[in-house]
């Protein structure tokens, strides 16, 4: 079996260390804040590359660009510590630019590379019950294909480097559409008069029900945003889907407006809160809040 390093435990590392814990697979933890790691073990790995010399495959689940450049890039990062033969998967929401970046740095020392981000959530996370989209060489998912089986509910290949990434940005400018389609709704609704339960008992069952709105309906109507997905990473997805769409001169005029509501929303200091949170712009701009 396979030893594994795992770096980043925030709300999705945590879930997925558990199930290679759960399936049996010898794993090394590291995080920047290191009490995250107390669950698993009294310490960590000291640095990212401790952590990456320590397996054979190297899995990291970090906020964005920003974090994979510190911990693969940054001194005593990844690329210091592997060897030719390892295999290195990035499951962060990130620019399939950078996924580029890397599969280049990661080949320059004979390591196999994979971008394999996710969709599901905290809840899917835990239950081992995530969609990962793969981009890299099918062979090398192949190898590792026990390990992210032992994540996820189903492993999709979308074609070479940076496809998975690129896959992502498409899937989370549903999400962000869907999420705000939710919000806008519901605002309307209230204002209208309607009960927000019964909209939502309506949304349940019509042709356009979505499970993304049975995630979020009951808990959104019942103040509660819980953070199970920050807003500010959803800022940071809108804010890479805008940017990898200006590279390839694609229009996407509704997502260009819902990164505008997602950004006062954050302005509005409400970024640590669910994505779900970005109902509070629209209700501010519209002088009504929904509640059950
Ligand atoms: P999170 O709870 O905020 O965790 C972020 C992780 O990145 C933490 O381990 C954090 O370390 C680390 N980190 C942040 N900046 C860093 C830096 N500069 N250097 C080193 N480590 C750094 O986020 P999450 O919800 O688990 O999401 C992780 C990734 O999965 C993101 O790319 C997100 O977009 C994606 N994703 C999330 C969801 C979801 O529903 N939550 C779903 C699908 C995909 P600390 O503990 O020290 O802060």
């Amino acid at each position: 079996m396979h030893s594994i390093a795992f770096l980043g435990l925030g709300i999705m590392g945590q879930g997925m260390v558990a199930n290679l814990l759960k399936a049996g697979y010898p794993t090394t933890v590291w995080n920047r804040s290191p009490e995250r790691c107390l669950p698993f073990v009294a310490q960590g790995a000291k640095t990212p590359k401790e952590a990456a010399q320590a397996a054979d495959v190297i899995l990291y689940c970090l906020a964005d660009d920003a974090a994979v450049e510190q911990v693969v890039f940054g001194p005593s990062g990844v690329l210091e510590g592997v060897r030719a033969g390892q295999v290195a998967v990035n499951m962060t929401t990130q620019s399939p630019a950078l996924s580029l970046r890397e599969a280049a740095a990661y080949q320059a020392k004979g390591v196999d590379f994979l971008d394999a981000p996710v969709f599901g959530s905290k809840n899917e996370a835990a239950q081992a019950g995530l969609w990962i989209v793969v981009g890299g060489e099918r062979e090398v998912l192949e190898r590792v294909r026990p390990i992210l089986q032992a994540l996820s509910a189903s492993i999709h290949y979308m074609g070479e480097h940076g496809k998975g990434a690129a896959m992502k940005l498409a899937g989370n400018l549903i999400v962000a559409s869907q999420l705000h389609a939710l919000g806008e709704a519901m605002v309307l609704a209230t204002k209208a008069g309607l009960h927000p339960s019964d909209v939502l008992d309506v949304l349940r069952v019509t042709d356009f029900k979505s499970p993304i709105f049975e995630g979020v309906g009951g808990a959104l109507i019942a103040r509660n945003f819980e953070t199970y997905f920050a807003l500010k990473l959803m800022l940071k997805d809108a804010n890479l889907i805008a940017h990898f769409a200006e590279r390839l001169n694609v229009p996407i005029p509704a997502s260009a407006a819902i990164r505008e509501t997602i950004k006062a929303a954050v302005n509005h200091g409400w970024g640590e809160e669910n994505a779900s949170a970005l109902i509070k712009a629209l209700e501010l701009q519209a002088g009504v809040q929904v509640r059950a």
